[in-house]
């Protein structure tokens, strides 16, 4: 039977009273579903890597190190760290309030809704449950259908590991996910891009529920002349094509560098595609595929675009029956042609041009707000000016995706890449109401803050 909203409804309805019971809020609780997640993840790594493999043909090492291994130590540093998160955090004193003893506690928001994307179709649906479980929040997950297999293991799989009394996962697309949207939710936590990010915080205005955002972007890479070019070439291809063919919210988006040093990043950025790929990259099993015909379509149509023909410098092969493009770099692209305005979320990476490489700043910042933002360079000035000019969700020197694998720093956007963050303690925070807490005896009366407001009372 359809998942509509009288279900959705109905859904809501229970996991709020299992909220109401106290049921989510104890370490204890919370804690067993930690571990039962971790236990999920290390028992099922043969189905995960399966779906993996089925929905997105996802090379064996990215589906264990970037997805399974990622959400077991997400859930070991939430376990190990779970009890501190929890205790009340004391603030200081003040005269204002004296005597009193301030606390900000964190307390659940109550029924919570998950909405994930499908390019990490498994970390990205667990990683949020991790933080909104163990913020003591009951939950629903509806991971996304453009990754079906996966959609279907978790469903299957978290609810044999998980409390279902306080766990659900929904599956389905957008009727599901409407039907979801209509609901009053404590919090919505959202994955993907910003058109749905926009139905998304519009639904949850209309009850006033707060949100996370976690969107995309184009992620730039300057790629200054003072560097170490073989280790950069290496860092910047792995993390477009080696991070699921470059669909992931933080890949490379393009390039910029300077002319005068573009042709030797080309050179080195064609060797070392060579290196990783072989000759024909279409064949390699150590490329995810493009997801499905919808995606292939969008980005035969970035190539396509009149405004970038005769700009392909490397690649360009396709195999649209496969769902299959090769890696591809084209050069001097207009900044108007779709592949400068879109983002690309896949194997494609133009390299754009400038005079000098401080100019680069301002090309990024004439652009919405991205989600990262890469520098190679060895000049600690540069550095300096880049961490200070360029605003986006995060950033990473000398190096390409890897700030996401860092718990102690917050993973999210900034204007259209998104709002809020998460990872690590942050993932605890975003599921958790901050209460400020003052609590009072009854001595240290001061007269002067009654009436009657006496002359000589307001002399002091
Ligand atoms: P997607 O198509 O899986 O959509 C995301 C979710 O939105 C799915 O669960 C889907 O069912 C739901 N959805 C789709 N249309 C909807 C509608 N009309 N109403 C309600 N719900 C709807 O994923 P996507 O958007 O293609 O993902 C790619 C985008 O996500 C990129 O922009 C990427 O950068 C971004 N992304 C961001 C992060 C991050 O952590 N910041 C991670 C992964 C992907």
């Amino acid at each position: 039977m359809a998942f509509d909203g009288e279900k959705a409804k109905e859904m809501v309805k229970e996991l709020r009273e299992s909220f109401n019971k106290g049921t989510t809020r104890s370490y204890e609780w919370r804690m067993k579903q930690l571990k039962a997640m971790e236990k999920m993840t290390e028992e099922k790594e043969k189905d995960i890597m399966d779906a993996l493999e089925s929905d997105l043909s996802k090379p064996q090492l990215e589906s264990f190190l970037h997805e399974i291994s990622m959400a077991k130590s997400v859930c070991q540093f939430a376990a190990k760290n779970l009890k501190r998160w929890m205790k009340p955090e004391k603030v200081p004193a003040q005269l204002t309030t004296f005597p009193s003893v301030g606390n900000i506690v964190a307390e659940p928001f109550g029924v919570v809704l998950i909405i994930s994307a499908w390019n990490y179709p498994f970390l990205l649906s667990l990683e949020p449950v991790i933080g909104a479980i163990a913020a003591g929040n009951t939950v629903v997950l509806k991971p996304s259908e453009i990754a079906p297999a996966t959609s279907s293991l978790f469903a299957r799989i978290l609810l044999e590991y998980v409390d279902t009394s306080c766990v659900r996962v929904v599956e389905g697309a957008v009727p599901e996910t409407t039907a979801l949207l209509e609901q009053k939710w404590d919090k919505i936590f959202y994955t993907g891009n910003g058109k749905v990010g926009r139905i998304v915080m519009a639904a949850a205005a209309k009850h006033l529920t707060p949100v996370v955002l976690e969107l995309g972007g184009k992620s730039p890479v300057v790629v200054d002349s003072n560097i170490d070019l073989k280790v950069a070439t290496k860092r910047i291809v792995v993390g477009k094509w080696g991070c699921n063919n470059g669909q992931a919210c933080i890949a490379p988006d393009y390039i910029i560098t300077t002319k005068s040093f573009a042709p030797k990043l080309v050179e080195s950025l064609k060797i070392t595609l060579e290196r990783f790929y072989g000759e024909d990259p279409l064949e390699t099993e150590d490329l995810s595929r493009i997801v499905n015909e919808n995606h292939v379509a969008r980005l035969a149509r970035l190539l396509d675009d009149d405004m970038v023909s005769g700009k392909i410098i490397y690649g360009g092969k396709r195999d649209e029956k496969r769902l299959k493009i090769a890696p591809t770099l084209l050069l001097d692209v207009p900044d108007d042609s779709l592949i400068m305005k879109e983002e690309i979320f896949g194997p494609l990476l133009p390299i754009i041009t400038v005079d000098k490489i401080e100019d680069s700043f301002a090309v990024i910042n004439s652009k919405t707000k991205p989600l990262a933002a890469y520098l190679f360079t060895k000049n600690k000035n540069l550095e300096r000016m880049f961490v200070e000019t360029v605003s986006s969700g995060g950033m990473l020197i000398n190096d390409t995706v890897l700030h996401v694998a860092n718990p102690y720093l917050p993973f999210g956007g900034v204007g259209e890449s998104g709002t809020g963050s998460y990872h690590g303690k942050f993932s605890f925070d975003a599921f958790s109401h901050k209460k400020a807490v003052l609590s009072r005896g009854f001595g240290g009366e001061v007269g002067a803050r009654y009436p009657p407001y006496t002359d000589k009372k307001q002399k002091i």
